[in-house]
């Protein structure tokens, strides 16, 4: 499989994608389709502007006829799939984004493989890249695995839990070769600063409060987001086909026990005196619906594949700050304009 379609490859953990498999794979060609949403940044991947094995190409996965005529003129091998709304908030106060391009945009790829692979699926390969928040909730045990019966609760899980039913469907009804992996939060370099941690890191150094929901009592599982992609690169080379894989750090963190360290490493790296962070901690009212605890086991992708994590979550989280302070100008790129208006609606009474 040589030529891959990666789409959503200008965000998050898709820029991390693109530039493993750029890096790792010398042979392969990458076409990043990505839409460019304000969660889509082109200044994700300078370093691969001049790479000849990679390829930039705007569109919409929601424009069925674009998506259709691509596959005709690009002829890929095989497509890993990442382009999606992705922030759980945003998809509390507009669904419909969600249902468009999570669901839509999932359902018209699949059609474009479908057809364009027709007669030789074993040669090609759909890959979802989808999240542990289908799993719904857990109380203050037990883990998901890759056998939990789905239970979204927001609109986001809930778009994704359907964009994963799709994946499978198209598997078992047409015999589309396909793999899903669901992983729990990711954190590292070009985050958007809408989720937690590039948020808190963006306001304490600006010295803004820092918002967190509720208590800060809700666990999140935390997975340096170069793991995830090493883990999607085994993944989508070892994986059976239908087969699906729970990605995880075995990181357990309470969201306020997450911040005070945050906050302690921000201190030390902005030469702040201890406990100045943590002055800017201010509690909103907790999100809607809000999932108390996530915990993934990934033991299946640790035995079958041999992946392990590679980073331990302190030392990944000092790395992640180191590169916030670096990339000022990245930072006012993301946080002008929309942002701002974003900001002030989501915490308006803060
Ligand atoms: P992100 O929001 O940073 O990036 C999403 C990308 O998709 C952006 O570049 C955006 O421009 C693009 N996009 C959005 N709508 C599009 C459309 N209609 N057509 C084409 N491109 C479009 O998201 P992320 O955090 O990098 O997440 C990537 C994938 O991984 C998502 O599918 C998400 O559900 C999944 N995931 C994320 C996490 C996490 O912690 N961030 C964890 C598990 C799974």
């Amino acid at each position: 499989m040589k030529k891959i379609l990666i789409t959503g490859g200008a965000g998050f953990i898709g820029s991390h994608v693109v530039r493993q498999f750029i890096k790792n794979y010398a042979d392969y060609q990458i076409i990043n389709l990505d839409k460019l949403t304000y969660a889509g940044n082109l200044l994700n991947l300078t370093d691969l502007e001049n790479d000849p094995n990679y390829r930039f190409i705007k569109g919409d996965i929601t424009d069925a006829v674009f998506i259709r005529e691509l596959f005709q003129v690009e002829k890929p091998d095989a497509v890993i799939h990442l382009a999606a709304e992705s922030h759980v908030d945003r998809s509390i106060s507009n669904p419909m984004e969600f249902v468009m391009t999570n669901v839509i945009g999932t359902v018209n790829l699949l059609n474009a493989a479908k057809e364009s692979w027709k007669g030789d699926y074993d040669n090609h390969r759909f890959y979802h890249v989808s999240t542990d928040e289908v799993y719904g909730s857990l109380g203050e045990t037990g883990m998901f695995t890759e056998t939990t019966a789905y239970d979204p609760h927001s609109p986001y899980s809930a778009s994704k839990a359907s964009s994963d039913h799709f994946v499978r469907a198209y598997h078992d009804t047409y015999g589309l070769n396909v793999v899903i992996s669901n992983c729990s939060n990711n954190y590292g370099s070009h985050h958007f600063p809408e989720k937690l941690i590039p948020l808190a890191i963006n306001n304490i150094k600006n010295n803004k409060p820092v918002p967190v929901y509720g208590k800060g009592e809700n666990i999140r599982d935390w997975l340096w987001v170069e793991d995830h992609a090493s883990a999607i690169d085994r993944i989508f080379h070892q994986a059976k086909a239908g087969d699906t894989y729970n990605i995880g750090g075995h990181n357990e963190w309470k969201n306020i026990d997450l911040i005070h360290l945050l906050c302690r490493i921000m201190d030390e790296k902005l030469g702040r005196e201890t406990g100045t962070s943590a002055n800017l901690i201010t509690y909103v009212t907790d999100r809607a619906g809000h999932d108390l605890r996530y915990a993934i086991d990934s033991s299946k992708l640790q035995n079958e594949l041999n992946w392990t994590p590679s980073l331990q979550f302190e030392e990944g989280l000092a790395k992640t700050v180191d590169w916030y302070l670096e990339n000022d100008e990245w930072l006012e790129n993301v946080t002008s304009g929309n942002y701002q208006d974003y900001y002030k609606l989501q915490y308006a009474d803060h």
